[in-house]
């Protein structure tokens, strides 16, 4: 049992304030006050090895803000229901060619493209590049009308422009 005395001392928003006559975890409870001004029974291990750093609101604020990125990263990426980060990313690490839409398919490459959630396929080619430059037709043709639309996302399409040399 750890009677140690950690009066007024600070863990995070919480103060502790004085211990109670409860054992949890093996430890004493302390009273403790928190910032936002809500009071809370903490064993005295969880404020020591930083387990505790709050009555709750901490995490209940950190839960909130993490929904909130979330759904703000989601409205930003999805234009005209255009996944936008997917347009604008670097070729998958995973793709087998380094070339976003160009997989080899039995001895040849392969060229598709996603868009819009359909995936369209673009034909089978002898030499990768080939395979490359109908998918760049594809993007041309297909983000093309889209881009029109809208300018301000074009900025990271010249990136991808330049990854298909
Ligand atoms: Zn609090």
């Amino acid at each position: 049992m750890n009677l140690k005395d950690i009066a007024n001392r600070r863990f995070g928003r919480l103060v502790a304030i004085r211990p109670t006559d409860q054992i949890r975890h093996h430890t004493r409870v302390w009273l403790c006050h928190c910032d936002c001004g809500n009071a809370c029974l903490v064993p005295l291990n969880d404020l020591t090895n930083k387990i505790v750093r709050s009555c709750g609101c901490l995490s209940r604020e950190s839960r909130k803000e993490k929904v909130k990125m979330l759904r703000k990263a989601r409205e930003k990426s999805l234009v005209d229901g255009t996944d936008v980060s997917v347009l604008i990313s670097a070729p998958d690490k995973r793709s087998q060619t380094g070339v976003r839409g160009v997989c080899p398919d039995r001895g040849k490459y392969r060229a598709y493209i996603t868009f819009q959630g359909k995936r369209h396929y673009l034909g089978r080619y002898e030499k990768p590049e080939d395979a490359a430059k109908a998918r760049q037709q594809a993007e041309d043709r297909l983000w093309g009308e889209f881009f029109e639309k809208h300018p301000e996302l074009k900025e990271g399409k010249k990136d991808i422009g330049k990854k298909f040399g």
